[in-house]
């Protein structure tokens, strides 16, 4: 897997210097202890550290830049342990371009009824502090996200757990580049779109190479390395000829193996970390990448067909945000293909011509040589499951000519009825929400692709709240969706995002 960085989130209680010495120890004293307990938890995917008690403009200022400049800070987590004016934020938040959390908590669960006077009361007040922060964050119309409740409710360390997912999407969409080795498929109009605007807004890079550069750095990998990919395929895959000849078999994993090899060490060499392609494009590659870019997208790669360069970077995004989440279960490429309209058993089957990545898989992953029946190549050899049970998100960025729109579907996947012995293709089954018929209703009012970024392990809220902070719209179809809510929802979205 290609990591991003070791980032950390920075805590920053807010307080006055009205309230005296002793007091401002306690605040101080009750953040250490926060911030301790939250790393302890287990829960965070990454590291909190605390700062000293913004007190000051200059205090808070300095801060903000501080967190700007330190390369390993993904975010800044505020708390208002007691009243703190919020004109000393000012300047502060207007110079802050990183991620924002409120974490609208206090140091006590419960009221210390028998105890409880005018001391208490003074030194306790995030509900007063924290709502006058969080009217200038609103009137400076600054994104960020607000979690409410108390610090060590696990619950809330999930949802803390969950942004720090989305800020370092955020942090890390700039840092993606696509390799573009084809062009968008000719005449497809859903996977076209405005590349100098993404970079504007989402900071992606997008550039082109001729696929024969490429072909070139696949054929310069040796005959010894690609021998010993391939054991290591036939150790780790189960083999499954269907009666082709075992030799003849071997030498088309052979041609993958060398694939994965070659455009792996071209995209390294080149510093991209997605990659597009095309069946109809291939220039001197022998056969459709399949196994190999089912391989790079296990590895961490973004990756879109036949030129889909905007799914390509979401796959990226996707893997970035779901980094160091504990038994995730996978993040792929993948295209709506055919529908089950049985009553009572409604559902998509996803798949591609062979790209699907391996880290969706339920159970053996086998390999299986097969024709395409478009293009002109050899038969390419590639990896053959079926996806895992339960709930994701499905997502689709579609440029509506003027502005960019993320689509984002809350997906059930299940297993097919039976089993599809026929179908040489890694497949998954999902039922998208609210039902079928509301779901690809609403999907294709939006004018979601066919073509899907898809995951397990983010929800529909964490892509919204990186769209948020990209300043583009998001469509959330999920069990509240209505056509009527939604019809309403494009049309005030259509005046607003212009
Ligand atoms: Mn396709």
């Amino acid at each position: 897997m290609k990591q991003a960085k070791k980032y950390k989130f920075w805590f920053a209680t807010g307080s006055q210097d009205l309230y005296g010495d002793e007091c401002l120890a306690k605040v101080a004293e009750h953040s250490r202890i926060i911030v301790n307990r939250l790393n302890e938890s287990g829960v965070l995917p990454y590291e909190v550290v605390w700062k000293p008690t913004m007190i000051t403009n200059e205090v808070i200022r300095r801060t903000f830049n501080e967190a700007n400049a330190d390369e390993e800070c993904a975010g800044v987590i505020t708390w208002m342990h007691t009243f703190s004016p919020a004109k000393s934020w000012i300047l502060g938040l207007q110079e802050f371009r990183k991620p924002l959390l409120h974490l609208h908590t206090q140091f006590n669960e419960e009221i210390p009824y028998d105890t409880i006077d005018m001391d208490f009361m003074n030194e306790n007040q995030s509900a007063h502090g924290d709502r006058e922060f969080g009217h200038i964050v609103t009137r400076m119309g600054i994104e960020r996200k607000i979690i409410v409740g108390h610090w060590n409710d696990r619950a809330v360390q999930e949802k803390i757990a969950s942004w720090m997912h989305t800020a370092v999407g955020i942090m890390e969409s700039s840092h993606i580049r696509v390799m573009r080795i084809a062009d968008n498929m000719r005449n497809v109009a859903v996977t076209e779109g405005d590349k100098v605007e993404a970079q504007i807004k989402f900071g992606w890079e997008i550039d082109a190479y001729p696929v024969n550069e490429i072909a070139e750095a696949v054929q310069a990998v040796s005959q010894s390395d690609t021998n010993a990919l391939v054991d290591e395929y036939y150790d780790k895959y189960q083999i499954l000829p269907e009666g082709r000849d075992e030799t003849e078999f071997r030498r088309h994993v052979a041609v993958q193996a060398q694939i994965e090899l070659g455009f792996e060490r071209f995209l390294e060499e080149k510093n991209y970390q997605a990659i597009v392609t095309h069946f109809g494009d291939l220039g001197a590659l022998t056969q459709l990448p399949g196994l190999a870019i089912q391989r790079l997208m296990e590895k961490g790669y973004g990756f879109g067909a036949e030129g889909d360069w905007k799914t390509a970077a979401l796959v990226r995004l996707m893997k970035i945000m779901t980094q160091n989440t504990p038994n995730a279960k996978g993040t792929s490429f993948m295209e709506d293909y055919t529908y089950n309209l049985v009553p009572g058993k409604e559902g998509i089957l996803e798949a591609h011509m062979l790209e699907v990545c391996p880290t969706i898989a339920d159970g053996p992953v086998s390999i299986k040589v097969n024709p395409l029946s478009m293009g002109e190549r050899e038969d390419p050899a590639r990896l053959v499951f079926t996806a895992k049970e339960g709930s994701g998100i499905a997502a689709s960025l579609v440029d509506l000519g003027n502005r960019f729109r993320l689509i984002v579907n809350a997906v059930d996947c299940k297993k097919t009825e039976k089993p599809m012995p026929k179908l040489p293709v890694a497949t998954a089954f999902w039922t998208p929400q609210p039902n079928l018929v509301t779901g690809a209703e609403a999907w294709i009012l939006a004018g979601g692709a066919h073509h899907t970024a898809f995951t397990y392990d983010l929800t529909a809220e964490q892509l919204a709240d990186w769209g948020a902070a990209m300043g583009i719209e998001t469509v959330i179809i999920d069990n509240d969706t209505t056509i009527r809510n939604l019809k309403n929802e494009l049309r005030w979205n259509s005046v607003y995002y212009r």
